[in-house]
């Protein structure tokens, strides 16, 4: 199924020259890589559903490589920059029935930075969706919020509140006035980033001197994904770069913030939805979800650490 050809053309027409060399985020060009996992793609699959948010894995993935100095994660080659923008703007957004949980997960870490300083008045999310964390914070005493988000039908389907904070882009410098935000968070959005050292700068430019700046995304060294390796979820093709802790503070740091705090998530999760994480056969996951309806634990929530990591730093 692997197919680099350059004959064959997806939906949008994406051809090879679609397809460009990554360099480590925190390295640069020079420094050496080596393959993790080999691509499996074709160049067919590239159509708006596989970078919709929430929909469930299918294992697909460009090649995988890790740096060889800092360790850095990261897919190489990817599609070119515009072409990625273009796919998200088309994607679909659907959180299905696991919103409230993810709400009740990403609501404990706008609280957290509001506890870290009361001083917050504006708070900027990056890679928003539908907005339902800006809801949250609006909720949580944030008395001005903004959002940028490329999917026009994630914003459809915002509430009518918020809908009109959000502005239909990727996040590029001009969009905010410099200093213009105490806070600025991303939750699943920083390992998407095409270029994530340019974000971080643009954080740096919009945020007040001594502003926070929150990531929540993925742990590639999780103890899930180190046992899952390759048939990991987070092994995707979405997925620019992978973080560990480690390599998450040092692009962070590289960037001039001050990291303050950071750890594993915890997330809410109900039980049908972790059973669903699980890499089962098709077979064998209807009978766990069968299961599971008739002892009625579906519904039930748990909270536990699912693979994911935050981190939190103030700006200078
Ligand atoms: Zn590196």
């Amino acid at each position: 199924v692997s197919s680099t050809g350059t004959e064959r053309h997806g939906q949008n027409g994406t051809g090879a020259d679609a397809i460009v060399p990554t360099s480590c985020a925190i390295c640069g060009p020079d420094a050496a890589a080596s393959q993790m996992y080999a691509a499996n793609f074709s160049l067919a699959d590239f159509t708006p559903t596989l970078f919709s948010a929430r929909r469930l894995p299918d294992r697909i993935h460009f090649r995988m490589v890790r740096c060889d100095r800092c360790g850095l994660v990261r897919s190489d080659p990817v599609l070119r920059a515009d072409v990625l923008a273009a796919l998200y703007s088309q994607s679909t957004f659907d959180y299905g029935e696991e919103l409230p949980n993810l709400r009740r997960t990403y609501r404990r870490y706008i609280s957290r930075l509001r506890r870290l300083d009361d001083e917050q008045d504006a708070l900027l999310e990056i890679g928003c969706g539908n907005g339902f964390v800006l809801e949250e914070a609006v909720a949580l005493g944030y008395r001005r919020v903004a959002g940028v988000e490329p999917s026009s039908d994630a914003i459809q389907r915002a509430d009518p509140m918020i809908r009109g904070q959000i502005v239909v882009d990727v996040m590029r410098n001009g969009l905010f006035q410099p200093r213009s935000f105490d806070a600025i968070c991303l939750f699943q959005t920083f390992d998407h980033l095409p270029d994530p050292a340019a974000i971080l700068d643009m954080c740096r430019t919009t945020l007040r001197d001594g502003g926070l700046l929150l990531l929540l995304n993925h742990d590639v060294n999780a103890f899930s994904a180190r046992i899952l390796g390759e048939r990991s979820p987070i092994v995707d093709i979405e997925h620019t770069y992978l973080f560990s802790p480690k390599t998450m503070r040092e692009l962070v740091e590289k960037q001039c913030f001050t990291v303050t705090a950071q750890g594993a998530v915890r997330n809410t999760v109900s039980v049908r939805y972790l059973t669903q994480l699980f890499p089962l056969p098709p077979g064998m996951k209807q009978m766990a979800g069968g299961l599971i309806d008739r002892a009625r634990l579906g519904r039930l929530n748990l909270t536990l650490p699912l693979g994911n990591q935050y981190l939190i730093a103030r700006n200078g």
